[in-house]
């Protein structure tokens, strides 16, 4: 115990370079490093000992879920190689002495003052200081403060009414006595069945005379089947822990692991039962949510493992009541924090105990004897409450911390969190969080989090005094940039569909937002070196050393599209404008195989239709809807040389579902055989052809819409043009993909991404040279952008996309014909290149583009 315990509202006379708050895994590895550092730290712990999670969380059954192996510090060598876990999950005794023997080891207990709590932090602006008062009266002063505060550390109160009537005893599982307790021969309640409810109830079961287990949200549980430490894990690490350690840094979840690129339902339904078989027997929480690459993202997917562990649950509990309220129908698995058991399921089959369904049967009130719910009254002689947390902001916003102008932090935040990186917040210099909102933190290896955060924290602070920098603080643009980051990162994931405490909405009132970032503990640990090697981006510093700031957003392309551009690049493909014609048609082909198929549609049909030279091949995609239906011919991309009726396949599937519309796809003659205007003139004849067979084809006459991607965006907005000057067919309205509408390339979005992002000026110049000469470029036939005029065309969606070449003369194109008169919606996407949209059930961050295309093409038909 520390010797600073009794002392009572000292004011520190020492200015301290660090205070930091609370002695957990963070703290105590902080405090480590920053007294290594030669900073001047005092850490502040309203416990009386250390261990943080571990020290309050003392209720029967209580252990960590991640393997301790994984879930310990990897810092000290000496550590690591000195202690050994007695089982693959450790407990939480065995969990707080490993902490007491790093505080021990490191002479750490020395600069912590336990038993207390920190009322309030004030940024003094004169003086670039921060005022720290506790609640037994100590003020410090610092130059740097650091909540190291948990994620999971302020218990929820529980929102039952009468709750102090209760004349029996009353537990919180995370504040839970350290004596223990002996529930022999008693009646209890525990009300909640997250993780903290699911590791205590068959203890408790097992002891007690009686046990009701009060559930509001079923939980998915899978058997952790504990026991020693694996044999292989072990060998594994044994071999090489610095290797080990450094996969796990380098992994998504900050545990070694081979992500699999197989999604559900490239399986057959056999296959996958054995996968999530093995997922269950391993017993390794990790386990289930990486059976297929696409459980965090696809409904229908993750439902098929739902199902399964239903099944689990259905096979397990014999009372089909009893296991059907145990079965999660309300949330993806995931979405809410998985648990593992032992023995959970099973506790059910138990005489005393029963299960009271909250949903169906609300708590009215607690009485002095016990817990009345709208069907029934209990009498209970103790109520263990495993209500959970209020998490991530909860614990930072308990203190009044205050910044620039006296604003404090829970005003800051009324809507939610707003940091960069999860380490820091405008308008409070010099405040940093470990693990805080916007980081991975909650969705990993949280000690692997807790390593990184601190590494990067000690660095900076390490940097700054080397610069004679005393503040930092992050800019608007760069945090405002980063929380776009991370919400566009929650919202092509699952996890925002859930009620959980990921989102705040365990408690009442707090705003729902997706707190963690989920773009893994690889990519955010690649993003904060990347900050640093920029000059600290988006990071404002001052001080005797001057004023300097490099201002930015670190990560503005969608974390899919990252990810995809990643994979192309440990391809290592040669560019395809070195390549010969052939070489580069069958290179794309070969990208495209195994690439998801697009949605089911009721039929496909492959046939040929008359060309304006000869006869082209096309493909219809017809709705599953009763017909006829409105005609929406396409044309794909590929700069007039590449692509064929395959390469937009999936493409055409998911427009004629989202618009509801037949859609034949057209294969123009291609360049170099065919030059210009081949493809435009095939274009025209497409159409034509298609709109006098409408009926036909399964077509309602008059209405047909044309849509193209890229280089087949171009033939869409050039046969307008056409359409419009020989009087007809009638198109009702054109769908414009990142389309190719001139034949300048010196537009700034040429020069910005003209290397990088799949289609590259170098690229484009190459589709250029094959497909028209110089003279015939500036043709409105080959460049729309300069037609005479655009009056008189039909509505348009013109789509373009940040990171694109093209970008600028979509824009163009769009611009000039809204000055026509002609009707045009916009839609310039955020974070996306040039083969973002047409990237079905790959880049997921493009889905709203492409149900604005489906909105647009309705829209074209009814008007
Ligand atoms: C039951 C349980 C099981 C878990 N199992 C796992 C697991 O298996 N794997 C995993 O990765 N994560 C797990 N977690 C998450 C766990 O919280 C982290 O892994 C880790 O322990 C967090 O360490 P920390 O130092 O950041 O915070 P904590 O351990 O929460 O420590 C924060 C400390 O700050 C102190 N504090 C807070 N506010 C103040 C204040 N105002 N003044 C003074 N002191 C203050 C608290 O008293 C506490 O001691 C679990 C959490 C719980 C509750």
């Amino acid at each position: 115990m520390n010797e600073h315990a009794g002392e009572q509202g000292r004011t520190d006379d020492v200015e301290l370079d660090v205070v930091v708050v609370g002695a957990g895994f963070a703290g105590l590895y902080l405090l480590h490093k920053l007294r290594g550092l030669g900073f001047a730290t005092t850490v502040l712990e309203q416990a009386d000992d250390v261990g943080g999670t571990w020290y309050w969380n003392r209720y029967p059954g209580a252990r960590c879920d991640i393997e301790s192996i994984d879930y310990s510090y990897s810092f000290d060598p000496e550590l690591q190689r000195t202690w050994t876990w007695s089982e693959r999950y450790a407990t939480q005794p065995e969990i707080l002495r490993y902490l007491g023997h790093v505080a021990d080891k490191l002479d750490l207990r020395r600069d912590i003052r336990f038993s207390t709590r920190v009322a309030s932090a004030a940024w003094d602006e004169a003086a670039s200081r921060w005022t720290i008062r506790t609640e037994r009266g100590d003020t410090l002063r610092c130059r740097f403060y650091v909540m190291a505060t948990g994620c999971l550390s302020l218990p929820k109160t529980a929102d039952v009414p009468g709750i102090d009537r209760f004349r029996g005893a009353t537990y919180y599982t995370g504040r839970w006595p350290h004596e223990g307790v002996d529930f022999t021969g008693k009646r209890v309640a525990v009300i909640g069945t997250g993780s903290s409810g699911v590791q205590s109830i068959p203890l408790i079961a097992e002891q007690a005379a009686e046990l009701t287990v009060f559930q509001r949200t079923p939980n998915f549980s899978r058997p952790a089947f504990n026991g020693p430490v694996p044999r292989e894990k072990k060998a594994q690490f044994d071999a090489d822990p610095a290797a080990y350690r450094e996969a796990g840094r380098w992994s998504p979840i900050g545990v070694p692991s081979e992500p699999t690129m197989i999604r559900t339902f490239q399986v057959s339904a056999e296959e996958r039962r054995a996968v999530f078989e093995g997922a269950w027997q391993s017993g390794d929480l990790l386990a289930m949510g990486s059976t297929f690459a696409d459980m965090g993202t696809n409904p229908e997917a993750n439902e098929t493992a739902c199902e399964f562990l239903r099944e689990k649950i259905r096979s397990i509990v014999r009372d089909p009541e009893t296991a059907e309220t145990l079965c999660p129908k309300d949330h993806y698995y995931g979405t809410k924090r998985p648990c593992l058991d032992t023995h959970y399921f099973e506790t059910f089959n138990r005489p005393n105990v029963r299960l009271v369904d909250l949903r169906r049967d609300p708590i009215q009130t607690i009485t002095e004897t016990g817990i009345t719910t709208t069907a029934s009254s209990f009498a209970f002689d103790a109520i263990v409450f495993a209500t959970g947390f209020d998490a991530m902001t909860g614990p930072i916003v308990a203190v009044d911390v205050r910044g620039h102008g006296e604003q404090t932090l829970a005003r800051r935040w009324t809507d939610g969190p707003r940091t960069y990186l999860g380490l820091m917040t405008t308008g409070f210099p010099n405040f940093f969080m470990i693990t805080g909102p916007g980081s991975p933190s909650v969705l990993s290896n949280m000690v692997v989090s807790i390593e990184q955060h601190v590494d990067w924290l000690s660095a900076c602070l390490d940097h700054m005094r080397a610069r004679k920098l005393d503040v930092v603080e992050p800019t608007p643009t760069a945090e405002a940039g980063w929380v776009q980051h991370v919400n566009d990162a929650a919202d092509i994931t699952l996890y925002p569909r859930a009620a959980s405490w990921y989102m705040g909405a365990n408690v009442p009132g707090k705003p729902r937002v997706f707190l963690p970032y989920v773009g893994g503990v690889d990519r955010y640990r690649k993003i904060c070196d990347e900050v640093v090697s920029r000059d600290y981006l988006g990071f404002a510093f001052d001080g005797p050393g001057g004023a300097r700031c490099h201002d930015g957003v670190v990560q503005r392309l969608q974390l899919d599209v990252t990810m995809v551009l990643e994979m192309i690049e440990l391809l290592g493909l040669p560019p395809i404008e070195t390549l010969p014609v052939p070489e580069a048609r069958a290179g794309m082909q070969a990208l495209a195989t195994g690439r998801p198929p697009g949605p089911d549609v009721g039929e496909t049909r492959d046939g040929t239709l008359p060309g304006a030279a000869a006869p082209l091949a096309h493909r219809l995609y017809r709705p599953s809807t009763p017909g006829p239906h409105p005609i929406v011919v396409y044309f794909h991309g590929g700069g007039w040389v590449l692509g064929d009726l395959d390469a937009d396949d999936p493409f055409c599937r998911d427009l004629c579902v989202r618009a509801n519309a037949v859609v034949v796809s057209v294969d123009y003659r291609h360049a170099p055989e065919a030059r210009f205007p081949a493809a435009v003139d095939d274009g025209f004849a497409a159409v034509r052809w298609i709109a006098a067979n409408a009926t036909a084809l399964g077509g309602i006459p008059g209405k047909l819409a044309v849509c193209g991607w890229s280089a087949g965006g171009n033939i869409a907005a050039v046969v307008c043009q056409l359409a419009r000057d020989a009087s007809g067919p009638a198109i009702a309205g054109q769908v414009l993909v990142t389309p190719v509408t001139d034949s300048d390339l010196t537009r700034p979005s040429y020069v910005e991404n003209g290397d990088g992002y799949i289609l590259t000026t170098a690229l484009m110049r190459w589709f250029w040279d094959h497909y028209a000469d110089p003279s015939d470029r500036s043709n409105p036939k080959a460049s729309p952008l300069r037609a005479a005029t655009l009056s008189g065309l039909p509505p348009a969606l013109v789509l373009t996309c940040e990171f694109d070449p093209l970008r600028d003369e979509g824009t163009a194109y769009a611009n000039a014909m809204a000055s026509a008169g002609v009707p045009v919606e916009h839609l310039a996407c955020r974070g996306q290149i040039h083969t973002s949209l047409t990237a079905v059930d790959v880049i997921l961050s493009g889905d709203h583009a492409r149900e604005a295309m489906g909105a647009a093409l309705r829209r074209f038909f009814v008007a």
